[in-house]
């Protein structure tokens, strides 16, 4: 049987030192006008649809969100799950879990969200910021997909992703070449984010499933490589590059501590979504303790998210927030703030200013 090689609190050591390096001085919290309006959270994390594009509509969602989420990123699942009867018959899977058959890049998932989105009334659009996935990231021609889908809804689009590159079982079934950091291609795609002021999704898990106790665990410093070369890129880093099975192990420490010990990553945000992520940071008082207290020593960093997946209820949409409550409770009022509403709001309303200023510009050419 396999066994996890670290426990819960071991990962944390991990992020500890990985924030510890990274974090700005501690932040002074501006509590806006949004501090008043009763949500609970903007959502830096979540999806429309699933992995056969199928999901909540989008005016179904709103009612969702109620007077509990303000504002939320939306992005479909730039991959679809192929119904390959040789391998499942009848049997229709609607996960990546649920058939061997293979994943593939889907691009008509972001026409799906520009359509749902504008079909909006324009004070209901205020509460979202879709984003561009439907790119398959090792294609040189990535970023003019980009540039094309921003051409072709215009006012639309805020960010990109969320993406992956290394993703416990997934990658490997992805049709066609398979991702890394080192692909040329990202590298267009993040010189292009940069370019346009989008704001990007990454899903890159900081190690594989299950690794032998002395194995390398070269994803973390190829990762720490690509933030190094795009510096004016924001990346966004969904679930701190943990999940189901993928966990820091212990002789990672010292070489996540070097490798993102540069003080000019600062362009590299957290994202603590998942309730995959959850199991890790309130596993036990410990590690909610020192979770709470990195977060309130380095409030900007950190961002709150669902990675809800086409939800059809609000239980069921607010499922990962309840569960890190006991951390909420930890936190100052202005790290709270900045966690759940603040640092989305500063990102993002950059974002849509920086995007709709590009548009502008290249609709005059
Ligand atoms: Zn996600």
């Amino acid at each position: 049987m396999l066994k996890p090689i670290c426990t819960a609190s071991s990962a944390w050591f991990v992020l500890l030192l990985l924030c510890g390096v990274l974090a700005s001085s501690p932040a002074t919290a501006q509590p806006t006008q949004q501090e008043e309006d009763g949500y609970l959270f903007h959502d830096s994390h979540f999806h429309l649809t699933n992995y056969v594009q199928e999901g909540t509509d989008l005016e179904d969602f709103l009612e969702i969100m109620g007077d509990k989420v303000g504002r939320s990123m939306l992005s479909g699942i730039p991959l679809q799950q192929q119904w390959m009867y040789a391998n499942t018959g009848e049997f229709a899977p609607t996960y990546y879990t649920q058939t061997d058959a293979p994943l593939y890049y889907y691009s008509f998932t972001d026409a799906i969200i520009a359509h749902a989105y504008l079909r909006l009334k324009p004070e209901d659009r205020q509460r979202f910021d879709p984003m561009v996935t439907g790119f398959n990231p090792t294609d040189m021609y990535a970023a003019d997909h980009i540039r094309r889908v921003l051409m072709t809804f215009p006012g639309v689009f805020s960010g990109i992703g969320e993406f992956s590159i290394h993703k416990e079982f997934v990658s490997s079934k992805v049709a066609g070449e398979v991702a890394t950091l080192e692909n040329k291609a990202l590298d267009r795609i993040l010189d292009f984010a940069a370019e346009v002021g989008m704001p990007v999704v990454l899903h890159c898990d900081v190690n594989t499933p299950f690794p032998r106790p002395n194995q390398d665990p070269y994803i973390a410093q190829k990762l720490r490589e690509l933030a190094g070369r795009h510096r004016d890129a924001t990346i966004i880093w969904a679930h701190i590059g943990l999940g189901r099975v993928v966990r820091p192990v212990k002789d990672q420490l010292a070489m996540v501590e070097r490798g993102l010990s540069d003080p000019e990553s600062k362009n590299i945000y957290f994202d603590i979504s998942w309730d995959e992520t959850a199991k890790y940071l309130v596993g036990s008082p410990e590690t909610i303790e020192a979770t709470a207290n990195l977060i309130n020593r380095f409030p900007k960093r950190f961002l709150f998210g669902t990675d809800s997946v086409a939800p059809k209820t609000q239980e069921a949409y607010l499922k990962t927030y309840q569960i890190y409550e006991p951390l909420f409770a930890r936190l100052t009022p202005e790290a709270k703030h900045l966690l759940l509403k603040g640092n989305y709001e500063r990102i993002f309303d950059e974002a849509r200013r920086s995007v709709r200023q590009w548009e502008a510009a290249n609709r005059q050419r």
